[in-house]
């Protein structure tokens, strides 16, 4: 099969990768996969990955050892705990030591024409939910993560820093619930795109002095080390911030406002997936206007750089229909 690998620095499309295999395991028809910043972020260092990127999709299970999922239509939770230790048996796998993480750690991802995941990962998506909303349902659960670690009070003063993919779910996710919400970004289209969803949009310059330590929660998920010193100048004294970019390599921050003010930080990253289709399915959330390309699988690495040029939303693959 095709498959988009990264491996000793190197991005590339491989013609020649045998499908996956793994005993005890389903084996799914990648339909549609999504590019995410994590990607990006792994060609850069992150994680030290080696192999099939990719971590968003929908599919087709084409074998399964449970038979009452062949020819479903799924997505996949992309963390498979060791399904022994006490987390996972406590039903959460997001953090079982050993873990393997779907294009991320220790496992081949999406940006192929087949993958493997334990069918306790996967789940049904509703008819009435396309693929190209589909493929949202992993960024979006990571959105929707955040309410499953803090309520923001009904009109509580919220900002997300961040215009890019991440950071318009997150605001869309989190206006649905009833704060206050400001989104700040550097980016007039992006901030437009947040507007057209009914979503106060503001540059990020504007907020820096009118929001200045006055914020209950601010949501850090600009993808840029920069974005977190300004963010942590938002939050009020003993508000909340909420970090949701990861970043190959270290990023400096001032501690002190941080004791002295007694914020909370609280890290924040992969969500349930039933939340988030449920979203998709009673279309609270329009992902439509996010898409900014589908390409085939084949063009992966002009994708792959498509994805990382400014401006962009999110791109997406399409394997060959076979
Ligand atoms: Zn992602
Ligand atoms: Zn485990």
């Amino acid at each position: 099969m095709k498959a988009l690998r990264f491996e000793k620095g190197k991005l590339r499309l491989d013609r020649k990768v045998p499908a996956p295999r793994v005993p005890g395991e389903a084996l799914v028809r990648v339909k549609k996969a999504g590019i995410c910043n994590t990607d990006l972020e792994i060609v850069r260092g992150y994680a030290a990955f080696s192999g099939v990127l990719g971590h968003e999709f929908v599919g087709v299970v084409e074998e399964s050892p449970d038979p009452t999922l062949t020819g479903c239509r799924v997505v996949g939770e992309i963390n498979a705990g060791c399904g022994s230790c006490g987390l996972c048996r406590a039903g959460d796998p997001r953090h079982c030591p050993s873990r393997t993480v779907l294009g991320i750690v220790g496992r081949d991802g999406a940006f192929a024409e087949y993958l493997t995941l334990p069918t306790r990962n996967l789940l049904s998506v509703p008819d009435s939910v396309e693929d190209r909303a589909a493929v949202f349902t992993e960024p979006l659960a990571a959105a929707c993560s955040i309410l499953e670690q803090l309520q923001p009070a009904p009109g509580g003063c919220v900002v997300v820093v961040g215009d890019g993919k991440l950071g318009q779910l997150i605001a869309r996710v989190l206006a649905a619930g009833g704060c206050d919400l400001t989104l700040a970004g550097k980016h007039e289209s992006k901030l437009r795109l947040a507007r057209a969803a009914g979503i106060r949009s503001l540059p990020a310059d504007e907020i820096a002095g009118d929001f200045a330590r006055s914020c209950d929660v601010v949501v850090e998920a600009s993808g840029s080390p920069a974005g977190l010193s300004f963010a942590l100048g938002l939050v009020r004294p003993r508000g909340t911030l909420v970090l949701k970019s990861t970043f190959h390599g270290a990023v400096e921050v001032d501690t002190s406002r941080i004791v002295v003010d007694e914020i909370r930080i609280a890290g924040s990253r992969c969500g349930r997936f039933a939340p988030a289709l449920r979203l998709l399915e009673e279309r609270r959330i329009d992902v439509e206007p996010l898409i900014t390309a589908e390409l085939p699988l084949d063009e992966g690495v002009s994708a792959m750089e498509l994805a990382a040029a400014p401006g962009t939303m999110k791109v997406l693959l399409s394997p060959p229909v076979s």
